[in-house]
Parts: C-alpha cells; sequence; structure tokens
C-alpha cells in the first residue's frame, strides 16, 4: 500500500510537470527568454531565488525529469561559477540521492530476485569497490545521469556512499557546466557565439568526457599496479601464453609489425583445435559420411553396401590429417614470421614477468609491456559419483585412447547435446557404434531454434542414435565387467550399460595454476576481461576460450587481432571487440549453421522480426545431389529488407552461411543477394532464393494492381 501513495504521488509530480510545461522552462531556448526575468528576481531576493533554484533542481533530479543538464547551464548564468556550482553539486546530489531510494525502495526487491543471477556479476562489483565504480559512472556519464540514479538503487551500495561520491565524482563536470553557462548568460548578440571565451567553455565541455576518462584510467592504472615495481626496461614487447588459434594469431599479427614477441606453449602447438577439437573431428565426420554414403549407394543408382573398415585405420586418418594441417601451426612456421617460441609451462610473476617453466627443464623469467592470456579451455568432467572407477573419455583424450582400437566402441555413451555430443555422437553411429546421447535439458542443441533441434535429433536418430532428453545423470557403477551409467528421468531411475562414456557436457576456461589468482585477475567462468579484452591489469590482456564469451577457433582469431592491436598500439587507441556478426557451424549432417538472431533469441530480447523461408527441397541441385532437404531461414526487421540473423540446416549449410556473414558485416540487405547472379546449378542459390522468397512477400500490392489494369489497357478492350 505504501509503494501505492509513493508512485502515485510520483506520477502527480510528473503529470503536473508537463501540465504545467515546465518542461519548456528547461529548454535551452526557455532559458534565455526566462534568463532576464530571472535576473531580476535574483536582484532584488538572492537567498530566495537560490533556495526555490535549488529546491526546483532537486525536485527535478529526483523524479528523473529531463533538463538537469539544461538547469546546470543555468545556475551558471544565474549565479556565477562559485556559486551556481554550489548549489547544482548539492542539488543535484540531493535529488540523484532522492531517485536512488525511490527506485530502491520501489523496484530493488523485485528487480533482485527476478534478475538477481545476471545481476551478480554488478552486485559483486559494487559489493568490492562500489565507491569507486559509482565514482567512474559519475565522472565519465556513459549512461545518463538520472539512470545511474535509478539503476544504483537497485544495486546493494549504501546510500550513504551513494551521496558522497556523486557528490564528489560530479563536482567536475558541474563545474565545466556551470562555466559553459555563465557565457549563455553574456551572449547577447550573434557575434558572441564566436567569442573566444564562449568557444573555449564550449570546448572545455566536448572535451571534459575525454580528459575524465585519461584522468581515470590513470587512476585506475596507478590503483592495480600499486604494489608492483615496474621493470625499468623491458625483455620483450609482447608475451602471448598459449599456442592455439588466439595465441598464433596474436603473435602472427605481433612480429606482422615488428613487434619482439614470444609465444609459450605447455603442451601441443596448434591448441585444442588442431590437436583435440575441430580438425581431428571433422576428419573423424569425413569418414563417417562416407561410410554413411556407401550404406546408402542405392539412392544414387550404386549397389548400397556395408563399408568394411579397421577402426584403428580411420583414426590412424585422423591423426595424419592432423600432422598435414600441423606445419601450419608449427614451432618452424612461427620462427620463420618472427615469432620466438618456448615450449614450456608459462606463469605470471607479476603484471610484467612471466616465468617459464620450459620443457627442457630450465627455469626462464622475461618481461613484457604487455602480456596476452590465450590457455584456452578444456573438457568439464561431470563429478558425478563412479565416473572415475568405471573411466570415461573427453573430447581430450578419445583421439589417442581410441588409436588403437580396431572396431568402435560397442555400446558409446555421450553424455551431453550440445555441438560436441552431437558431432561425435553422429559420426561414431556411422562408424558402427550403438550411441545412446543423455541430455538434461528438453531438447538437443538447445541454443537453436525449436524445429532445428527437432530436424538434428531426427538426423541423428535416423543413423541409429538413441536420444534421451530430459535425462539426468547421476551416478555411474561398476557391477563386475559391467559399466552403467545411471540417469533419472521424470523421478525414476534407469540403467544405462556401456563400453565406452563420452563426456561432452561443456567446456570451462583454464583458470588456474598459472597465476592469475596471486595477482587478483577476476575470473567468473571465464578471465573478466573489458571491451578491449583488458584483464584488471590494462597491459595484461585475454583472448580465446579462456575470455569467452564464444567458444569457436574463429573468434579467437578475431580477438586475437584485438588483443594484439590493443597490448601494442593501445596507447595511441584502442578498439572495442566487435561482436556484432559472428556465425558458427555446427558438422552433424545436416549442417546446421547460423550467424546472428534466430527466433528463440529475438524472442527473448524482444526484438521485433519477420522470418522468410525457403525449403531447400526445392533447390534443383539439392534435388541432383539426392539431398534435397533443410531449409534456410533469415530473420528481418520489419518491413526492411535489413538481415538480423540466418539459420542454415542442410547440405554445406556452414559455406551458404558466409554469404550471409558477409552482407550483415557490410550493411548489405535481401535485395542485394537478389540482384547478384549465382551460378546455377549451387547450393549457393539457396541463398538467392531465399532472397526472392522476402521478395515477394513484400511486392508493392498497390503498384501491381495499378500495373495489372495498366496492361490491360495497353492490351485494348477487354482482354
Ligand atoms: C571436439 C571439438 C570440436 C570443435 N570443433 C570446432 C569447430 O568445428 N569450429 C570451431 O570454430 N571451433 C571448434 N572447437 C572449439 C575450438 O577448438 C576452440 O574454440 C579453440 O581451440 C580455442 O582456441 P584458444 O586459442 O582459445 O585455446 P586452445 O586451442 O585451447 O589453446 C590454448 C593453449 O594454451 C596452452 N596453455 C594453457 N595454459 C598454458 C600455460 N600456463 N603455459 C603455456 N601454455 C599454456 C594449452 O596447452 C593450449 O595449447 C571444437 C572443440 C572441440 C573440443
Amino acid at each position: 500500500m505504501k509503494k501505492i501513495i509513493v508512485i502515485v504521488l510520483i506520477a502527480i509530480l510528473v503529470v503536473g510537470f508537463f501540465w504545467f510545461d515546465l518542461n519548456q522552462l528547461l529548454t535551452l531556448n526557455g532559458l534565455k527568454d526566462g534568463l532576464v526575468q530571472f535576473e531580476e528576481w535574483r536582484v532584488s531576493e538572492p537567498i530566495l531565488v537560490g533556495a526555490a533554484f535549488l529546491l526546483l533542481y532537486v525536485a527535478v533530479a529526483a523524479l528523473s525529469l529531463p533538463g538537469a543538464a539544461v538547469m546546470t547551464l543555468a545556475a551558471g548564468a544565474l549565479f556565477g561559477v562559485l556559486w551556481g556550482t554550489v548549489i547544482v553539486s548539492f542539488a543535484s546530489s540531493i535529488g540523484a540521492t532522492a531517485a536512488f531510494l525511490a527506485s530502491r525502495y520501489l523496484l530493488r526487491d523485485s528487480v533482485q530476485n527476478r534478475f538477481g543471477e545476471r545481476l551478480k556479476p554488478l552486485n559483486d562489483g559494487i559489493s568490492s569497490e562500489g565507491a569507486f565504480y559509482l565514482f567512474t559512472l559519475r565522472l565519465v556519464p556513459v549512461f545518463p545521469f538520472f539512470l545511474i540514479n535509478l539503476l544504483m538503487g537497485l544495486t546493494p551500495i549504501r546510500a550513504v556512499t551513494f551521496y558522497w561520491v556523486s557528490q564528489v565524482g560530479m563536482l567536475a563536470g558541474t563545474l565545466v557546466y556551470v562555466n559553459a553557462g555563465t557565457q549563455i548568460a553574456q551572449l547577447d548578440s550573434l557575434a558572441g557565439i564566436l567569442s573566444p571565451a564562449l568557444l573555449a567553455s564550449f570546448a572545455l565541455l566536448g572535451l571534459f568526457p575525454l580528459i575524465a576518462k585519461k584522468l581515470l584510467a590513470v587512476i585506475k592504472a596507478r590503483r592495480v599496479y600499486a604494489n608492483y615495481k615496474k621493470p625499468a626496461y623491458f625483455d620483450r614487447n609482447l608475451i602471448v601464453i598459449g599456442a592455439g588459434a588466439g595465441g598464433l594469431v596474436t603473435a602472427y599479427i605481433a612480429a606482422a609489425v615488428k613487434a619482439k614477441v614470444t609465444l609459450i606453449e605447455a603442451h601441443k602447438m596448434g591448441g585444442d583445435c588442431l590437436n583435440y577439437g575441430c580438425i581431428p573431428s571433422k576428419a573423424l565426420i569425413k569418414s563417417a559420411k562416407l561410410a554413411h554414403q556407401m550404406r546408402q549407394a542405392n539412392h544414387y543408382g550404386l549397389e548400397r553396401t556395408e563399408p568394411g573398415f579397421s577402426f584403428r585405420q580411420v583414426m590412424q586418418r585422423v591423426h595424419d590429417v592432423i600432422a598435414q594441417v600441423e606445419p601450419h601451426d608449427s614451432i618452424e612456421r612461427y620462427e620463420g614470421l618472427g615469432v620466438e617460441v618456448i615450449q614450456g609451462y608459462a606463469k605470471l610473476i607479476d603484471p610484467w614477468t612471466v616465468e617459464i617453466q620450459r620443457n627442457d627443464g630450465e627455469i626462464q623469467r622475461l618481461t613484457s609491456r604487455a602480456v596476452v592470456l590465450a590457455t584456452g579451455a578444456k573438457p568439464f568432467v561431470p563429478p558425478l559419483p563412479g565416473i572415475n572407477e568405471v573411466g570415461y573419455v573427453t573430447s581430450d583424450t578419445l583421439w589417442d585412447d581410441f588409436a588403437q582400437l580396431e572396431h568402435a566402441p560397442k555400446r558409446l555413451v555421450v553424455l551431453g547435446g550440445g555441438p560436441i555430443g552431437c558431432e561425435l555422437a553422429h559420426a561414431m553411429a556411422r562408424l558402427g557404434s550403438q550411441v545412446v546421447q543423455v541430455e538434461r535439458g528438453e531438447r538437443i542443441m538447445a541454443r537453436e531454434d525449436e524445429e532445428v533441434s527437432q530436424l538434428a535429433s531426427q538426423a541423428l536418430k535416423r543413423d541409429g542414435v538413441t536420444i534421451l532428453t530430459s535425462h539426468d545423470a547421476v551416478r555411474c557403477e561398476k557391477q563386475g565387467d559391467k559399466k552403467i551409467l545411471v540417469v533419472s528421468h521424470q523421478g525414476e531411475e534407469k540403467m544405462i550399460e556401456f563400453d565406452v562414456l563420452l563426456c561432452a557436457v561443456g567446456r570451462e576456461a583454464r583458470l588456474h595454476g598459472y597465476g592469475l589468482e596471486a595477482l587478483g585477475i577476476n575470473t567468473h567462468r571465464t578471465i573478466v576481461t573489458n571491451d578491449y579484452l583488458e584483464t584488471l591489469y590494462p597491459n595484461i590482456f585475454a583472448a580465446g576460450d579462456v575470455a569467452g564469451p564464444y567458444q569457436f577457433t574463429h573468434t579467437a582469431a578475431h580477438q586475437a587481432w584485438y588483443a594484439a592491436v590493443n597490448a601494442l598500439f593501445g596507447q595511441f587507441k584502442k578498439f572495442r571487440v566487435d561482436y556484432r556478426v559472428i556465425p558458427w557451424t555446427t558438422f552433424i549432417d545436416p549442417e546446421v549453421a547460423r550467424v546472428g538472431l534466430n527466433e528463440q533469441e529475438a524472442k527473448e530480447k524482444g526484438i521485433a522480426y519477420e522470418v522468410t523461408r525457403y525449403d531447400l527441397d526445392d533447390l534443383d541441385r539439392a534435388i541432383a545431389d539426392g539431398a534435397a532437404h533443410g531449409f534456410v531461414k533469415v530473420l528481418t526487421a520489419p518491413g526492411k529488407d535489413r538481415i538480423l540473423g540466418v539459420t542454415i540446416v542442410g547440405e554445406h549449410g556452414g559455406d551458404l552461411l558466409a554469404e550471409f556473414v558477409l552482407a550483415m558485416k557490410h550493411g548489405l540487405g535481401l535485395n542485394k543477394i537478389l540482384g547478384t547472379i549465382h551460378a546455377y546449378p549451387t547450393w549457393a542459390e539457396a541463398n538467392k532464393y531465399a532472397a526472392g522468397e522476402w521478395k515477394r512477400a513484400h511486392a508493392p500490392q498497390r503498384v501491381l494492381a495499378w500495373l495489372e489494369k495498366y496492361h490491360s489497357w495497353r492490351r485494348g478492350r477487354d482482354h
């Protein structure tokens, strides 16, 4: 009830404000018009006018009404720099605190209850260094004044802290604004606009955020580096830890721009992608697909046959493929490019010093101006009781563990219904394993739209995978020689007997053992970085799986550019990572490829969209290839051809997607794709036909009706 009274009261005040046209007063024109009148009052009743102004300002700030900035300029015009600053400083802080308290009282509990988990990092940040965090927002107002007041009310920061930090943090900005206001007062002719004093005041107004930002960066840097002694000189410009996709590309770029760079790798050059991830999995998938096609040969007028093969040889091919790609990521290649490569385990000692436990036994210390952490991720193994007793494989170990098997494991349980689980389940089923895939959620590939999950599920099932969704793995048991996974489904337990258990329930960033804890570098599932990929220490960067939010080779490489450039040239210009157009593909058969929004995400984010769909069973080339299934689904902004996202399910989906990735990246709409010649008969034509579907649905009906009349008229009577 009390809350309702407060809400009603606030609503009355806000309505009254607009009803009496008070907002007119708070525009620059209104200000100029009323200035003379105010000036007269102020001279006759200085204290009364000062107090009235302060109260009005408090009300505007407390009610989050527009006009605080104009009032600050007005304060300068009316009261001069000193008194203007004093009045606004108190009025804005008191008003802001009132808005803060109202937001806290009215909204905090419900918002925290609903979004508590998502607000956790913000809450943690505020609890640990709330005052400084607020200070930065006040000094560099990246959010509007009123929004900061309301948002801060939702966090655990204390009201007293909020008040004084606001007052101190806003003081410099207030002074700059009030000073600009004093110049407006003196503006009495057009020529005045060009007066040096006015121009200087406004230049200061514009420059203030930049200066404040620089100042903050210096203060922050001083705080984090306070406990360390910076070396007088550095051995390297850049040290990169980890030689996976992220580290290799970072080192490559650094060497290309002639920096002295050292790349440290503890294990295998090429990291996960080459040795345990993309490359071996795609090599395995290729053999599996061929086996499948042999079984399906009768669909192509050939005799179908059950492929006879040694699984060991399939695995040998996988290792051969790795060996063939290896030179791309090898020490020799990188040394040839000008990168110093050290084989060993690296550890941060201080923000500029890295200690390397070299594989040859030596310990070496190097200093560097900047460090990039590209230490990757590793498979997460769920802590199921009994899992160590029955044993398991992961994407890290299966390539070696399976290498000597003459046959694929007879009964394989795949834990996890994400992309890696699906790819491996599908391939292994095609290579002869009886695969049971266990997924806790309601569907596999849950990030994709529901119809995509359904198609993926049908494809896997068709090739013999038993998919158990809404099944939770509970524990593992060993009964004599038998290995059993116990799963729970709708409150009942079931036993699944297996020969091999493959854990594919996600990958966790590598965060321990190389100095993050000792340096206090923040982690929250991944290393926490800002938009420039800087960690807590602005000279230490993170890229790739260890930084998230994506776990792909191409995103690691994409981030690497930002990490390298910001690390080496950040003192001149820093670049924010651009995550707007990120594609990915899951290589089941048919492939599932996506860029940008799908329907599920658009709904979650409340983004309006239209769907255009082109089914591949219509595509001549797909029919000729005997693979006429799947679709191209494009989300566009309503009434426009601007692409918001694309999902393709179908053969070559990953390759087809590239055209849409390019279009989105460079702001090309569906009309442009439609206007581009695509060779016939290719799979790529599917993209053009999808664009054509969109065009058909957006044909200008009125114009067409007129055209029909026109043509009819041209033909003469009654044709
Ligand atoms: C089965 C599977 C299939 C995949 N398929 C695809 C795919 O099709 N497409 C795709 O884009 N992505 C795929 N991925 C994901 C891809 O492999 C990763 O996103 C990519 O490898 C991340 O690169 P990175 O450089 O961040 O880390 P990593 O490749 O993991 O490299 C990190 C390196 O750092 C080293 N290191 C760690 N700590 C230290 C230290 N203290 N000192 C020295 N060295 C250290 C590690 O030894 C490692 O070599 C797949 C992954 C798996 C597991």
